[in-house]
């Protein structure tokens, strides 16, 4: 890399908890960190699941490189026992290190491309000595372009949810039906989305931690407006098994364990009616526009007022079409790390800490880290992609010792048998087993329970 790459700002791709702790990381090396983050805030996507409560304590989700930069500004953790809503981890500690980066982190700067300038994706030619080029656009649809001497793509997959349809597209009417589908867990505390499931009939698709939390919301809403009607029908794909409902007691992270749990409560105590083997297929309206919901085998449930889709989330991956990159064809992650973190050979949710080697691509100097690093894969913890990004900062600095090094150790989920921890995972197919029976039927009953 020559003189005038070398001072390039190596450029971090959202101001998520993952891209800010990548800056942090990159100025504990004396590398020079340029933020884009293309919401008007820090943590954009956090904000938009601000009524969630994590299941990680504050010890597991502050970066300890961002601590020391806040340290000076006599920011102090909160209590590391207790447990951060969305916009707890937003307000209190991802805006305030947003605010010590200062300018170093740019809003309303989407990335629309990264290249390699003057090389388009075939060109080898001196490929590794250009410096990145980065195209944003601005709310106003201004345009700029920037160049960078490396890139950590941080940009997370929430913006992408996966659809309903059981191929991995929308299923058919999915998008006609968009006034009755959300795609995010309803926040029951905003009076307007109180009113939208109050006295309804909502099916909520998808097994992972986010479909729990949504069940668990709705059954609250069902105990506090008693006699309203509001009933939840759960959706899944394959049938109930032992892991469907998490690592329950067994989960070393607790609060995560419970989710499952209090899924589970929401059917047993009768406030939800689980579906399996149900592989939505399309959408029709019946005579009042409320959606009815087609399997594939042709099974056609009872219509419902409203829809929430939860089958996981997924890289946006358009932006760096004209680069290199190596990612497993079924995750959509690094290739190296595929291996580590799919679902499919590690259904215990075991995840084992990595680094810029398993996420390195044949396009030198760029990373994909954080939630997008994970492509597909349901298990992303942030502890993970604090370790990730110490590595990857090592490495730019040319520690490569430090970059191999290991600096992390992960809980065990004490989940087996293919169930999604955070979504559902793309391979939710393995998990079908022996209790993948197409019927109606609700959990604690002898039909679920059994036979697993
Ligand atoms: C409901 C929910 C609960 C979770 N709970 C936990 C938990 O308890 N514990 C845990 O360890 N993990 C949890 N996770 C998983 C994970 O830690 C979080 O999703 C975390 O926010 C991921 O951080 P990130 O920085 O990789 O991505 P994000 O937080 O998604 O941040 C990405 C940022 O990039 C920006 N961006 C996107 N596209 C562009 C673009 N083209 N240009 C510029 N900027 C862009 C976005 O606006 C966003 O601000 C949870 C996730 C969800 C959804």
């Amino acid at each position: 890399m020559n003189a005038s790459t070398q001072a390039l700002p190596v450029v971090v791709i959202g101001a998520g908890p993952i891209g800010l702790a990548a800056a942090a990381r990159l100025i504990e090396r004396d590398l020079e960190p340029l933020v884009l983050e293309a919401g008007p805030t820090a943590a954009t996507a956090v904000r938009a699941w601000s009524h969630v409560r994590l299941f990680s304590p504050w010890s597991e989700v502050v970066d300890p490189a961002a601590e020391k930069l806040l340290a000076p500004t006599g920011w102090v953790r909160p209590d590391g026992a207790a447990y951060p809503s969305g916009a707890d981890w937003a307000d209190l500690y991802l805006q305030p290190l947003a605010d010590v980066l200062g300018e170093r982190v740019r809003y309303n700067a989407t990335v629309t491309g990264v290249s390699r300038a003057g090389r388009d994706r075939i060109v080898d030619a001196d490929r590794d000595e250009q410096p990145f080029v980065i195209h944003l656009t601005a709310p106003d649809g201004a345009e700029e372009r920037i160049h960078a001497r490396a890139v950590i793509d941080a940009s997370g997959t929430f913006s992408t949810p996966s659809p309903a349809g059981g191929s991995g597209l929308p299923a058919l009417g999915e998008k006609a039906a968009a006034d009755r589908i959300s795609y995010r867990i309803p926040d029951l505390k905003d009076p307007a989305v109180r009113a939208r499931y109050t006295g309804k009939h909502t099916a909520v698709i998808g097994t992972g931690a986010s479909a729990f939390t949504a069940l668990a919301y709705l059954a609250d809403l069902a105990k506090t407006d008693d006699g309203t009607g509001t009933h939840a029908t759960w959706i899944l794909r394959r049938g109930i098994s032992g892991s469907t409902f998490g690592g329950g007691d067994a989960d070393q992270l607790p609060a995560r364990g419970a989710l499952g749990l209090a899924a589970k409560a929401a059917v047993d105590d009768g406030y939800a009616d689980a579906v399996t083997g149900f592989r939505t297929d399309a959408f029709e309206r019946d005579g009042d526009g409320r959606l009815v919901l087609v399997a594939e085998d042709g099974r056609r449930l009872d219509p419902v007022d409203e829809v929430i889709i939860l089958t996981g989330l997924r890289p946006d991956l358009t932006f760096l079409d004209e680069l290199r990159l190596s990612l497993d064809e079924r995750l959509q992650a690094p290739t190296a790390l595929a291996p580590l973190i799919d679902p499919n050979q590690h259904s215990c949710g075991t995840v084992y800490p990595h680094g810029a080697t398993e996420l390195s691509h044949p396009e030198k100097d760029l990373y994909l880290a954080g939630m997008k690093s994970y492509g597909r894969a349901p298990t992303f913890l942030a502890m993970t992609g604090y370790e990730q990004v110490r590595s990857i900062a090592a490495h730019l600095a040319g520690d490569h010792e430090a970059a191999e090094r290991v600096e992390l150790t992960l809980p065990e989920t004490g989940v087996c048998g293919g169930a999604g921890l955070f979504d559902e995972p793309a391979a939710e197919e393995s998990g079908a087993g022996c209790c993948a029976a197409p019927a109606t039927l609700t959990i604690g009953s002898p039909a679920a329970t059994g036979g697993c």
